[in-house]
């Protein structure tokens, strides 16, 4: 009789070896992510998406810099000064265990933290940087507003000069970690064009509001923050750059990130779909054993070894030479739209329990409607794209 069933690869997630690409070094970190991500927030995920709310907040983005992963790819003032690649791998261990839990690290370190690196003063960086590296402050981003989201240029948001203090109004809306920060990095228009500002959040006239009823991205913490008449001292502009170059060389940094945390999630939907086909009967015989959900299985699998590699080949161009705009849209277009149609069929795979938080994987789809939205819409990065292939900006 013919045999049925042939042997299995030593590691079926993992048909192409791209664990051999990487070095120990880049293994161990990876590793070491993985277990906390594991034993500290894998257990609980499914509860705070439901409630909406990461327990202990405070807690959690401590213990986050004492593994160091805060700002981790930056340099001096007690950040980790690690690779690029170490630092994608960090994104996407992360994300296979929820997108909000990324989106944390991302805002702290890709965004409020690369903002102050890249362009603070000297005491910007020494109050700041050391403290949000170890998880004792958290930092957000405030860029997009309510009548200004893909197009930051129109930013209604003011700071105006009073003899030497600057004082900003305006409100900006979406801001991840806006009503836990303990300092908002806030974008505003100046006689100068866009500046970049340091608010300590305890300043009078900021408030942040959490936003709610959010149906995705619900483990993480999303504030509308209003600004009335903030004074600031003279110290608090970003000195080192002026224009959309600021917030845009910011976002780059954290779609970089997202490039591989995207992959995170869908690697941790196809895990659940393949073991959940391997263990569900259907007439008789595992899901598994059908050729259709074959098919599934297959194409989930091969875009996710090639979203992977993509996110692999831009870590090392960034380590190498750094890389060009078009190229941080091309990973995050590409591998955002891969990993949610990962999970949208990951989640058919597992039928009615595909919509359970019994399993990651409805979690990891509601999720990806955000990251395919936020740090520049699809519409967006193809446009970047599509500028970089014919020469010719079509955004307006
Ligand atoms: P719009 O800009 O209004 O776009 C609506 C639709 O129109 C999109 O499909 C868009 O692609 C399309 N569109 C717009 N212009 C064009 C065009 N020229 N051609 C073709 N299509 C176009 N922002 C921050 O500053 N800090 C944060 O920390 C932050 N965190 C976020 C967290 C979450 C959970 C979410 C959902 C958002 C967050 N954002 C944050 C905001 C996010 O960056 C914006 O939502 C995003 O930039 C899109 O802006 P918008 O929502 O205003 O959509």
């Amino acid at each position: 009789m013919r045999e049925q069933r042939a042997a299995r690869p030593a590691d079926p997630y993992d048909l192409l070896e791209l664990d051999r690409l990487l070095t120990p070094d880049e293994r161990a970190v990876r590793d070491s992510v993985r277990a906390f991500c594991d034993r500290r927030v894998g257990p609980d995920i499914a509860r705070w998406f439901e409630q909406g709310a990461i327990e202990d907040i405070r807690g959690l983005t401590k213990e986050l810099g004492e593994l160091g992963v805060l700002g981790m790819h930056l340099d001096g003032y007690g950040c980790a000064g690690m690779s690029a690649v170490d630092y994608g791998l960090t994104c996407m261990e992360l994300e296979a265990t929820d997108s909000g839990l990324r989106s944390l690290v991302s805002v702290q370190g890709s965004l409020a933290m690369y903002a102050i690196w890249a362009f603070g003063s000297e005491e910007h960086k020494q109050e700041w940087l050391p403290r949000l590296a170890a998880g004792t402050a958290i930092g957000c981003f405030g860029l997009t507003e309510p009548d200004a989201g893909s197009d930051p240029g129109s930013m209604r948001t003011v700071a105006r000069r009073d003899g030497a203090d600057w004082i900003l109004d305006g409100r900006k809306m979406w801001i991840t970690n806006g009503s836990v920060a303990d300092v908002a990095v806030v974008w505003a228009r100046t006689e100068e064009g866009v500046r970049g500002f340091v608010v300590p959040t305890g300043t009078a006239g900021f408030s942040a509001v959490e936003m709610k009823h959010k149906m995705s991205l619900r483990a993480s913490v999303t504030s509308e923050l209003v600004l009335d008449a903030v004074r600031l001292p003279a110290t608090a502009v970003l000195p080192e750059v002026r224009g959309l170059r600021g917030p845009l060389s910011c976002l780059d940094e954290a779609r970089y990130g997202i490039a591989w945390g995207a992959m995170g999630a869908a690697r941790s939907a196809f895990t659940s779909a393949l073991a959940y086909a391997g263990d569900r009967v259907q007439f008789d015989r595992p899901i598994s054993s059908f050729q259709l959900t074959q098919a599934k299985l297959t194409d989930m699998a091969l875009e996710l070894a090639k979203g992977t590699l993509l996110a692999l080949h831009l870590g090392r161009a960034k380590d190498e030479r750094g890389l060009r705009a078009e190229q941080i849209s091309f990973g995050k277009l590409n591998n955002t739209r891969a990993a949610l149609e990962i999970c949208r069929t990951a989640r058919t795979i597992l039928g009615a329990n595909g919509i359970s938080l019994e399993y990651p994987v409805i979690r990891h789809a509601n999720n990806l409607e955000s990251i395919l939205t936020y740090e520049g819409t699809v519409e967006m990065h193809t446009l970047i794209i599509g500028q970089a292939l014919t020469g010719q900006p079509a955004f307006r």
